[in-house]
């Protein structure tokens, strides 16, 4: 089964490019505009790992990471900031709330596609998200 990402992503135009990118690498993309919205998708969506925009309205990508590291049945999804915010400072605050790694835009698409595989094969050989 191919693997599925949940898109946390405000900006459509990014939105678009990211789900261009995950079609291309043979992944399902699972398409959220808001913090709020993920929370309500993960009740009945399973999914493999999760990219996570930091600048959000409503609940922002920290907070969120925060959020679902806190709970038991999402505490294991590989979960890659995807922000803007390039700054060192910034990127360990966002390290900080509990996500995996860190990519920055604009986006590197080669790496983009690195990080997947990494985290993704992470996941599958230790099984441990309990919703798959
Ligand atoms: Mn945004």
């Amino acid at each position: 089964m191919k693997p599925r990402i949940l898109v946390v992503e405000d900006n459509p135009d990014n939105m678009t490019l990211v789900q261009w990118a995950l079609d291309d690498a043979g992944y399902t993309c699972v398409q959220a505009s808001s913090a709020e919205t993920a929370f309500r998708m993960l009740e009945f969506e399973s999914v493999d790992l999760i990219l996570m925009d930091i600048s959000l309205p409503g609940i922002d990508g920290k907070e969120a990471t925060r959020r679902l590291r806190t709970d038991p049945r999402y505490a294991s999804i590989p979960i890659i900031a995807v922000t803007a915010h390039a700054i060192s400072e910034e990127e360990r605050a966002i390290r900080d709330c509990g996500v995996n790694d860190v990519i920055t835009k604009p986006i590197d698409w080669d790496r983009f596609q690195e990080v997947l595989q990494t985290y993704l094969c992470a996941g599958a050989s230790h099984g441990t998200n309990p919703r798959r």
